[in-house]
């Protein structure tokens, strides 16, 4: 897979530090650019869907006995149980996307992250942090979705995914989300521009520039 024209990132968090926000505010401000196509991958999970989320959008939501039937059939890159329920990415879709040229983002937790890393070495990954714990619980509770006791619950989940922000390439704090923003496309645009892409992308200016010449 060492070819594929197209780059794959990792956006890790612990529920409630933005990465959501930040990969939507991300696309909305590169509406299918030109020059460097993206999407976000939707992966399957057999969580129950929460107000407002759409089945196909953003999840493909399904039962336990499908999702195992589909870890059988192989078709997962990556899968994990987080919080009690499975979460996996496509195979298929992650390598036809990427060989359109097309970068994908992946919405993952930790688990996920670790094992695309060890399948495409060269997998980008980004773990985003709150600027505290005091914040995380604002932002936990502000969305108004879960109980007292799943905010609990999610906290200590938080924690013990924060604690494996040490596995990643780079560290965003979230606190302005806007820099945080910036920081974000900074990284991705770094990534786009590393030589063996640019190689692979531009080999007929290349050829074109250099002729015979190239060593
Ligand atoms: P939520 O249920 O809040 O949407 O997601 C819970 C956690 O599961 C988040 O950390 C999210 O990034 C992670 N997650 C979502 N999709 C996948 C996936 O396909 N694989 C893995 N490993 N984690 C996922």
């Amino acid at each position: 897979m060492a070819s594929l024209l197209g780059n794959l990132f990792i956006l890790a968090a612990p529920s409630g530090a933005g990465k959501s926000s930040l990969i939507k505010a991300l696309l909305e401000k590169h509406p299918q650019p030109e020059r460097f196509p993206m999407q976000v991958s939707v992966s399957h999970t057999t969580r129950a869907p929460r107000p407002g989320e759409t089945d196909g959008v953003h999840y493909h939501f399904v039962s336990h006995e499908t999702f195992e039937a589909l870890i059988e059939q192989g078709v997962f890159f990556e899968y994990a149980e987080v919080f009690g329920n499975y979460y996996g990415t496509s195979r298929v879709t992650i390598e036809q996307t990427l060989h359109k040229g097309i970068d994908v983002f992946l919405d993952i937790d930790w688990q996920g992250a670790r094992q695309v890393k060890a399948l495409m070495p060269d997998t980008c990954t980004v773990f985003i942090l709150p600027p505290s714990l005091e914040v995380l619980q604002q932002r936990l509770t502000g969305r108004g979705q879960d109980s007292d006791e799943v905010i609990a619950g999610r906290m200590r989940e938080a924690v013990s995914e924060m604690s494996h922000y040490d596995e990643f390439d780079y560290v965003i704090i979230n606190d302005d989300f806007t820099d945080a923003l910036a920081e974000l496309e900074s990284i991705v645009m770094a990534q786009r521009l590393r030589l063996n892409k640019q190689q692979l992308r531009h080999a007929a200016l290349v050829q074109g520039l250099l002729g015979n010449n190239e060593r």
